[in-house]
C-alpha cells in the first residue's frame, strides 16, 4: 500500500483541469503545490463576457458538484436547450437537445478558469506558482520547472505528480521518451478561426441566447455560443486548403465573397467580421491518444494532457473533469492508496478517452454534413420519440454523452447499434410520412431483442 503520507502532491498546469482538481485534493487535506506556465489570470484582470466559450453538460456539473463549487459556476453558464440551424437561405431550424429540463451551457473558458483560481485562493493548502514552467521530469521522475521571471532552475521531488499541462504536455512529452510509452496525434484537415457578434444597442442578445447556433455547409461549418455580455462568440470550421478554404480567404473581396455567399444571413449582425477574420489566428484541430497514463505509480496524465479530442461532442473540458470526479471516487475506494488508484484509473479510464474521441470525430460528420439534412432531422424526430414511448428501452446517444455518466465506452456501443437501427428505419418506404407508425415500432422491438 502507497498511501502518500504526507500528502504532498503537485500539479502541473493551472488550467481548469488542474485547477479543478487541485480544489478536490484540497478538500481532502492534501498540500498541493500548482506550477503554471503563464502570469496570474486574476492579477492580469481577466474580463468577463467575451472569449472562447465552452458547452458544459452532466459530467461537467457533476465535477463541479462533487467538488461543492456548484453555485458560483453555475451563476456565470447560459443554458441551451437546443440548436437552431441557419439554412442558406436564412431559413431557422430549431432542435431540442433533450427533453424539456435538459439542457447543455455555454460557459467562458477564461471566466471559469478566473471562477476556479478564485475558489482555489480561498483553500490555504493550496499554493500557486505562476510564471514557473514546467522543463519535463528528470530520470528520477522528479520534476523540472523554470522561474519565467528570474530565469532560475528548480527541481521538485514529491510523491505524486498530476500532469495537467494541456494538449501539447511536456510532462507527456518527457514519458514519451520511455520504452513502450504510446503515443498518436491525428489533425484533422480542417482548422478553426474564432469571430463574434456583438450585443445590440441595448447590451441584448442579437438571436435566440438560449441556442447553440450551426451553419452546417457540408464541408465546414460554423457554430455560435450565447455569452453573458450579450455577444456570441463564433467559431469557423474550415478547411486549411482547396479553392475557398483559409489558405484562399486572403483579401477583403475573398472574404466577404465568402461570407456573402454562405452566410449571407449573420454578415449584417457582424460588424467586426472582416477585421476579426484577418487578426485572429487560424488555429488546428487535433486528437492525441496516449498510454499509459500513469508512471511509477508516482506520476499521472489527466485531462487534454492525456487525451485532448476535437470539439465537436462538447466533450473535452467535460471529460477532464470526469477524469477528477473518477479519480476523487477511487480514492475513496481504495482508501488513498495511491498505486492502486493510479493502474486502476489508468485501465478503466483509458478506453472511455479512446471512445469519446472516436464519437467526437462522428460528431463532426453530424454537425457538418447532417444537421441541415432532412433524413438526419427526420431520425432525430423518431429516436426522439422512442425516448419518450420507452424512456427505459431507449436513450439517444446525445443524451447519454450531455445527459447522463455512462461511460463513454458504452456510448460508443449504442451509437454502433443505434447506426443500425436507424439504417433499417430509415430503409422503409415512405418513412417521412410513417415515421411514427407501427412498422418503426416493430423494428425496434426487433432490435431491443436482439442487443
Ligand atoms: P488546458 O485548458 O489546455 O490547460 C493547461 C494549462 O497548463 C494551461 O493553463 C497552460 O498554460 C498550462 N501549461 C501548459 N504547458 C505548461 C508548462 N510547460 N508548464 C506549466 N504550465 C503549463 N470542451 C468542452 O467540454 N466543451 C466544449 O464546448 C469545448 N469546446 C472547445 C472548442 C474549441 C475550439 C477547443 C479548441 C476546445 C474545446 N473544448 C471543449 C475542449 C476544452 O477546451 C479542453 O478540453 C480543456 O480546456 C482542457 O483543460 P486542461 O486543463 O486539460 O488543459
Amino acid at each position: 500500500m502507497q498511501t502518500n503520507k504526507h500528502k504532498k502532491v503537485v500539479i502541473v498546469g493551472a488550467g481548469l483541469v488542474g485547477t479543478l482538481w487541485a480544489i478536490f485534493l484540497a478538500k481532502r487535506g492534501y498540500e498541493i503545490d500548482v506550477f503554471e506556465r503563464r502570469g496570474d489570470m486574476r492579477k492580469a484582470g481577466y474580463v468577463g463576457g467575451r472569449s472562447i466559450n465552452l458547452a458544459m453538460s452532466e459530467r461537467g456539473w457533476k465535477a463541479v458538484t462533487k467538488a461543492g463549487i456548484l453555485e458560483k459556476i453555475r451563476r456565470v453558464a447560459i443554458p441551451m436547450s437546443g440548436r437552431i440551424m441557419h439554412s442558406v437561405d436564412g431559413i431557422l431550424t430549431q432542435q431540442a437537445y433533450g427533453k424539456s429540463d435538459e439542457a447543455i451551457y455555454s460557459v467562458s473558458r477564461g471566466g471559469l478558469n478566473l471562477e476556479l483560481l478564485n475558489i482555489a485562493s480561498t483553500m490555504p493548502n493550496i499554493r500557486f506558482h505562476f510564471l514557473h514552467r514546467c522543463l519535463g521530469l528528470d530520470s528520477s521522475s522528479n520534476i523540472q520547472f523554470e522561474d519565467e521571471q528570474t530565469g532560475e532552475q528548480i527541481t521538485a521531488a514529491c510523491p505524486l505528480i498530476f500532469g495537467t499541462d494541456g494538449a501539447y504536455s511536456v510532462v507527456r512529452s518527457s514519458l514519451q521518451k520511455l520504452p513502450r510509452f504510446n503515443f498518436s496525434q491525428s489533425y484533422l484537415e480542417h482548422g478553426y478561426k474564432e469571430l463574434s457578434i456583438p450585443a445590440d444597442a441595448n447590451g441584448c442578445h442579437v438571436l435566440d441566447k438560449n441556442a447553440l447556433h450551426i451553419w452546417a455547409r457540408k464541408s465546414f461549418l460554423m457554430i455560435a455560443l450565447p455569452n453573458s455580455d450579450g455577444s456570441f462568440t463564433c467559431t469557423l470550421f474550415h478547411t486549411f486548403s482547396g479553392e475557398e478554404g483559409f489558405d484562399a480567404l486572403q483579401d477583403e473581396k475573398q472574404i466577404m465573397n465568402f461570407f456573402n455567399k454562405y452566410f449571407a444571413d449573420i454578415v449584417p449582425i457582424m460588424p467586426n467580421l472582416l477585421t476579426e477574420f484577418q487578426q485572429n489566428p487560424t488555429s488546428t484541430l487535433v486528437t492525441m491518444r496516449c498510454s499509459p497514463w500513469q508512471h511509477q505509480h508516482k506520476v499521472l496524465l489527466i485531462g487534454d494532457a492525456s487525451h485532448a479530442i476535437v470539439p465537436f461532442y462538447g466533450q473535452g473540458m467535460n471529460a477532464g473533469f470526469e477524469d477528477c470526479t473518477i479519480l476523487d471516487a477511487l480514492i475513496d475506494k481504495h482508501q488513498e492508496d495511491w498505486a492502486a488508484i493510479l493502474e486502476e484509473f489508468n485501465d478503466t479510464r483509458i478506453p472511455d478517452a479512446d471512445a469519446i474521441a472516436e464519437l467526437a470525430l462522428r460528431n463532426f460528420i453530424e454537425m457538418r454534413d447532417l444537421v441541415g439534412d432532412p433524413i438526419f432531422l427526420l431520425r432525430k424526430k423518431i429516436a426522439a420519440r422512442l425516448h419518450e414511448k420507452f424512456p427505459n428501452d431507449f436513450l439517444p446517444v446525445y443524451s447519454m454523452i450531455s445527459f447522463s455518466n455512462t461511460p463513454y465506452r458504452i456510448a460508443l456501443r449504442e451509437d454502433d447499434a443505434q447506426n443500425q437501427l436507424f439504417e433499417q428505419i430509415l430503409a422503409l418506404p415512405n418513412i417521412a410520412e410513417r415515421w411514427d407508425g407501427e412498422e418503426v415500432e416493430q423494428i425496434f422491438h426487433d432490435w431491443l431483442s436482439k442487443k
